[in-house]
């Protein structure tokens, strides 16, 4: 049966890739036998060359869960589930894997990286070929040199979700979607039994590392607290992010702000993000030098950037935790009613975006500045996307959208070709008839059509994404608690002058 040969090259290729040992083959391929409801056997001769070659599981794992559909073994929609239990029963244990990235982080920690990351994709939780699918463009024309990413890979989230997440209180196991308890866990629409994850400790407590299965950028991953305890950010969540890249010096890593709107998608347990990748924000130049004489050693400036940030330069990881941590605990309560930022109503609405990474043997902390305070004018948040661009970005602006890589819904993709028919005059333009889904589009549809009342498809293609290259750019400038207006500079520099920083 032909099955068979494909069960020699899955286990071929898990040899090959996943450290399947030889002594483990027989009891392994039982395993399968057994899940596919089959109890005799015959060996196959297999192409080793073709499967060594292989940089994700696709063509040896498709064929397997195919045939489990056709003989009835499992149904149409536990697709996902069985692949996933299939290749967890061909990977090692996570003990072994957490062993071996020791023994090579023991001497350099981004080896380690590189073969926990690699490991990942070949056992298919970093699902390789769906990310493969998003659509990644570097916007041209922008100050700050934004990254576009149209997410095909994975479904979006609302704010309204998001803050129900925080909300709700059931018992459920485990606790959340991140928390340790997933590690070969199955159920409520997560398939997590091929995680691996890495025991890390920072600022003392026992945190885990993982990879991100639908990755922004590479080797993008979350740090994650053992504990299920909701997300927080003060001094010591600085000594953990510096603690961290003492641990992956080629990493960033970041922190959401602990607050809606401007935070990440799960609030209730604290955790970081981050991976091996420039941002374009960490691209940006110092736009004011500025001196606090308390710390004379740690340089310190305004960063060139449509947010307010504020970069930390120094060697002294001491220094710049209690430096860092003023900061954050000042802008905490700083209020200026004259142009609109109030830290606090009924509610905390000042929160800070922490950033780090290594340059050489420094640290570099930036401190994005954010306000998730709402109004009559603006119901989604006055620091948030307006609602003239919600049509490309409604969702919350976490920490890799404020530091310039904007990831955007899936639902655009379909709908940005369907705006190209129309300024292509392919599809005559009429605002009664458009389609519901694209009523939101009209007004950006009318733009374009005046600015270049006819063009041919390619030149369509290069203006709606010069025109969502501008919107990410006003989205940004939206996300400013300080505007860079005579008013919003002073405030900013009247800010910091209040903790000694002139
Ligand atoms: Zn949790």
């Amino acid at each position: 049966m032909i099955i068979y040969s494909h069960i020699e090259n899955l286990l071929t290729y898990a040899k090959a890739h996943l450290f399947l040992d030889e002594l483990d083959v027989v009891y392994v391929r039982n395993r399968l036998l057994t899940d596919l409801k089959l109890t005799g056997y015959t060996e196959y001769e297999v192409d080793c060359d073709a499967i060594e070659e292989m940089t994700n599981p696709d063509a040896v794992l498709t064929p397997i869960v195919e045939y489990a559909v056709a003989e009835g073994v499992i149904k149409e929609d536990a697709r996902e589930a069985f692949a996933t239990h299939v290749m967890d029963a061909v990977s090692i244990r996570p003990s072994e894997v957490a062993d071996i990235f020791s023994g090579l982080h023991g001497r350099s920690p981004q080896k380690a990286f590189d073969w926990l990351y690699d490991y990942a994709v070949k056992n298919d939780y970093v699902k390789q070929s769906r990310i493969a699918k998003n659509k990644h463009w570097d916007a041209k024309g922008t100050k700050g040199k934004l990254e576009v990413t149209i997410n095909l890979s994975k479904p979006e989230k609302n704010n309204a979700d998001i803050a129900a997440a925080k909300k709700t209180k059931e018992e459920r196991y485990p606790a959340c979607d991140i928390c340790v308890e997933n590690e070969g866990y199955c159920g409520h629409g997560m398939c997590r039994q091929n995680l691996r994850t890495i025991p890390l400790t920072l600022g003392g407590e026992e945190w885990f590392w993982q990879f991100s299965p639908y990755s922004y950028f590479n080797q993008h991953g979350i740090a994650v607290n053992l504990s299920h305890t909701p997300m927080k950010v003060n001094g010591d969540t600085v000594r953990k992010l510096l603690d961290f890249v003492d641990f992956a010096p080629a990493y960033f890593i970041g922190c959401n702000a602990a607050l809606p709107i401007i935070g990440g998608s799960i609030l209730t347990h604290d955790h970081f993000q981050g991976g091996m990748k420039q941002l374009p924000m960490h691209k940006a130049p110092i736009l004011t030098k500025l001196k606090c004489a308390e710390y004379p050693y740690v340089d310190t400036g305004i960063v060139d950037w449509y947010n307010s940030v504020v970069r930390l330069c120094g060697a002294n990881k001491e220094l710049m935790i209690e430096y860092a941590s003023k900061i954050i605990a000042a802008w905490e309560t700083y209020t200026d009613e004259s142009i609109g930022i109030l830290a606090k109503t009924s509610e905390q609405h000042n929160g800070v975006t922490p950033v780090a990474r290594k340059l050489d043997d420094k640290y570099v902390m930036d401190l994005i500045f954010r306000n998730n305070r709402t109004s009559e004018e603006f119901p989604d948040g006055i620091y948030h996307a307006h609602p003239e661009y919600h049509h490309i970005k409604r969702e919350a602006i976490g920490l890799i959208e404020a530091m310039g890589l904007f990831i955007l819904p899936g639902r655009l993709d379909g709908h940005l070709k369907e705006i190209e028919k129309y300024l292509t005059k392919e599809v005559k333009y009429s605002k009664p008839a458009l389609p519901d889904e694209m009523k939101i589009y009209a007004p950006m549809i009318e733009k374009l059509t005046k600015e270049a009342p006819k063009c041919s498809a390619i030149e369509a293609q290069l203006n709606i994404k010069d025109e969502i290259n501008r919107i990410c750019e006003g989205i940004l400038d939206n996300t400013a608690v300080f505007k860079k207006d005579e008013a919003g500079t002073a405030s900013f520099l009247k800010f910091l002058d209040g903790i000694g920083i002139r």
